[in-house]
């Protein structure tokens, strides 16, 4: 068997859509951008959307128009893929992060105020702060909005997990607790463009700051010109921008899986009640949902106490994959890549993350998963014994 530990679901529908484009006028900069968009808003409720060639750029776009500069600090999780705080990095601001729940492995709140506290009287407080929906759970927004509005940071939800999710029976990307909302669609996400991302937020001013960093700080609109124009030709440069767009193709595959998202969602939904019903081995602590929160359950994260199995955590992967099983580990702390420890960051930051990164399972789960595949992955971790 050869398991994956998350892939892509393309439909015949899927295919269609994006051969229709490739016969028709536009392959980039056409009418399905704005339709996508028009979508992703109706899904989520968020009075604007941005789409984008990755969430990687997403981010950067959020913290640029958000104004992050050189000395600020930009605060996230460490459980997170790196582009949660390379975002800041590239605008020349310091990062720094905040330990997590070690029942959610979200950003923890109470931690975050702690730090607040600290920061405060010694003048270091965040501009942005970047939650992260880790496997697609929503972090507690109603307190972190509570603490954006005491110690006046701005709040960008990294959801790059989490789409098709729901927080306090809203839509995540609706924008309630946060100024910007990002997703991704890469192809181990919940819904895929090959590479892409969006930028949701009610906010209409970073809307048009997005729009325009996303073509490399182009406008064609006469109102937001310097100068008269010269002619039907003209555009002006009036910002530094990137050119960070999707393409009509890329948009028309997204457009066919949004139809799908919420079946995506449910299917994800109900692999994971199996694993929660029928995974029953000691040594393994299953994820938790709270209440509040509707998982897109992106992942399925098992915590394992390796000090007491047979096999060590190096071993037990190993052997995993041996077996065709594409288990992952999401993810180290970012701060102890090589690249963060030059930056001055040491072991022991944050004990609770370095801890869940030593027991940390992820087991594979995507919308395509067959029964069969399934159980043998049960059987497999159900059979992890103790020394
Ligand atoms: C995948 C991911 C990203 C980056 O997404 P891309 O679309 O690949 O740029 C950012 N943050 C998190 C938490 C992710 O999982």
């Amino acid at each position: 068997m050869n398991i994956p530990y998350g892939r892509q679901d393309i439909s015949q529908e899927d295919i269609e859509s994006v051969i229709g484009i490739l016969r028709s006028d536009f392959l980039t900069q056409g009418p399905v951008i704005p339709a996508f968009e028009e979508k992703i808003k109706s899904l989520t409720t968020s009075k604007f959307c941005l789409a984008m060639n990755s969430a990687t750029s997403a981010l950067h776009l959020s913290c640029a128009a958000l104004g992050v500069g050189s000395g600020d600090w930009v605060w996230t999780s460490p459980i997170s893929f790196v582009a949660s705080s390379n975002c800041a990095l590239y605008l020349g601001a310091k990062v720094d992060f905040v330990d997590i729940d070690p029942a959610t492995f979200n950003m923890c709140p109470k931690r975050l105020e702690e730090k607040l506290k600290t920061a405060e009287r010694e003048g270091k407080l965040p501009k942005v702060v970047i939650p992260v929906h880790f496997g697609g759970q929503s972090c507690d927004m109603r307190a972190i909005a509570s603490l954006a509005k005491k110690y006046n940071f701005a709040v960008v939800e990294d959801a790059s997990h989490a789409i098709g999710g729901r927080y306090l029976d809203s839509p995540i990307g609706c924008g309630e607790f946060s100024d910007i909302t990002v997703f991704s669609f890469h192809p181990v996400k919940i819904v895929t463009t090959g590479e892409g991302g969006a930028c949701l937020t009610n906010n209409e001013n970073l809307a048009h700051k997005i729009e325009l960093l996303r073509s490399h700080g182009i406008t064609r609109d006469g109102q937001k010109m310097k100068r008269a124009s010269h002619g039907p030709w003209y555009y002006e440069q009036i910002a530094l921008g990137w050119n960070y767009r999707l393409t009509d193709i890329q948009a028309a595959l997204g457009l066919s899986q949004l139809e799908k998202l919420g079946l995506f969602v449910e299917k994800r939904n109900r692999l994971a009640r199996k694993y929660d019903e029928e995974i029953n081995n000691e040594f393994v602590s299953k994820p938790v949902i709270k209440s509040d929160c509707y998982s897109a359950y992106h992942l399925y994260v098992l915590q394992v106490d390796f000090t007491k199995t047979v096999t060590d955590q190096k071993e037990f992967f190993e052997y995993m994959r041996s077996e065709g099983i594409g288990v992952n580990l999401h993810y180290m702390p970012i701060y102890l890549q090589p690249y963060y420890e030059e930056l001055g960051f040491q072991k022991n930051h944050c004990p609770l993350a370095e801890n869940y990164y030593s027991q940390a399972v992820s087991i594979p789960l995507f919308s395509s998963m067959t029964e069969k595949q399934q159980n043998f992955v049960i059987e497999k971790v159900n059979a992890i014994s103790g020394k």
